[in-house]
C-alpha cells in the first residue's frame, strides 16, 4: 500500500472513531464546578449535585442546608427532560446556595435571590426567566 494511501485510510480511521464514540453526558459535579468558576468567581462552597427522582413531581431542583451548615443541590430528573433545562435548573439552585443567607435562609426567591438570577442569567446568556 502506498504510503499517500495508508494517509488516507488512517484518517478516515481516526474521524470514524472521533464522530462514532459519542460524548459523554457532562456529570452535575462537573458542571456545578464549571458554573461556580463561570458565574460565581468560585464563592460557592464545593458541593456534589445530584438527582434525585424520589423528589415531588412538581419539584424541578431543590436546594436544602444541614444541620452542619452543608449545602444539597438535587436534581429532578423528570422534570429535566435536555441538556439545556438542566442546566438552568442547575443555576436556579445555585442562586439559592449564593443568597441563602442574605434571603432569610429558609430557599426564598427573594431580592438577592433575584439579582443573583438576573446576573446569572446575563453571564450565560439566557433569559432569566428560564433561570427563576
Ligand atoms: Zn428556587
Amino acid at each position: 500500500m502506498k504510503n499517500w494511501m495508508k494517509t488516507i485510510l488512517w484518517t478516515l480511521i481516526v474521524l470514524f472513531v472521533l464522530f462514532s464514540v459519542p460524548s459523554p453526558k457532562p456529570s452535575l459535579a462537573m458542571k456545578y464546578y464549571a458554573f461556580n468558576r463561570l458565574y460565581f468567581g468560585h464563592r460557592l462552597p464545593i458541593i456534589i449535585p445530584v438527582y434525585d427522582k424520589t423528589l415531588d413531581d412538581d419539584i424541578i431542583g431543590q436546594t436544602t442546608q444541614d444541620e452542619h451548615g452543608q449545602f444539597h443541590v438535587r436534581i429532578n430528573p423528570k422534570n429535566n427532560p435536555t441538556q439545556d433545562e438542566e442546566n438552568n435548573t442547575l443555576k436556579h439552585e445555585m442562586c439559592h446556595v449564593e443568597t441563602w443567607v442574605m434571603d432569610d435562609g429558609d430557599g426564598d426567591h427573594g431580592i438577592a435571590f433575584g439579582r443573583c438570577v438576573r446576573r446569572v442569567a446575563d453571564d450565560s446568556g439566557v433569559d432569566w426567566t428560564d433561570i427563576y
